[in-house]
């Protein structure tokens, strides 16, 4: 069975076999937890992302880690907030999905996520925890995946994931 667990923390410091990145649509870095992977990863990262083509909301692609710990990243371009009726909780939900099947198809077992879509792109964060975590339980009643860790970068994300754990 998949473990699902938080943990408080820096997601680029993890050494999982892949962290997602919650990226632009042009994939070339940013702020938050996109320049934070960014910086730590090398300008190896950002040059393969070059090659990509960008990514459309909801979708997800795949590059190695450079000098992260991660062997993988995967980048993935969650919903800009404009109030939960242009379709954010389906995109925020394909955000997840999508990403939690690339790791499978690379046969990648240890897959971090941060909470996607939680910082600038303003999105509720109890709203976007409950996705989250009815999204990747959903997934991972049927998965070869070994571990999927939620990231909290602060106590009131940790909180709100412990509670939607509880849930
Ligand atoms: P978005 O544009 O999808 O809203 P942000 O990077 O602004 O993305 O924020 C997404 C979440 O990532 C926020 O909850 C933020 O606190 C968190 N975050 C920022 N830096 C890190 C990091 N180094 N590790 C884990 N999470 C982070």
């Amino acid at each position: 069975m998949t473990r699902l667990s938080v943990v408080k923390g820096d997601i680029t410091k993890l050494k999982v076999d892949a962290i997602v990145n919650a990226a632009g649509p042009d994939l070339l870095g940013g702020a938050g937890v996109d320049g934070a992977i960014h910086r730590a990863a090398g300008p190896g990262l950002v040059a393969q992302c070059r090659t990509l083509g960008g990514c459309e909301t909801g979708e997800a692609k795949i590059t190695t880690g450079y000098r992260l710990p991660a062997t993988a990243v995967i980048h993935t371009v969650g919903p800009i907030w404009h109030g939960g009726d242009q379709g954010e909780p389906e995109l925020l939900a394909s955000c997840y999905r999508k990403s939690l099947a690339l790791a499978e198809q690379y046969d990648l077992k240890t897959i971090a996520f941060p909470a996607i879509s939680c910082g600038v792109y303003g999105y509720p964060i109890s709203e976007a925890v409950d996705v989250a975590v009815s999204t990747i339980r959903e997934y991972l009643e049927d998965s070869k995946l070994d571990e999927v860790l939620l990231v909290a970068f602060n106590d009131e994300i940790l909180a709100a994931y412990e509670q939607a754990l509880e849930g």
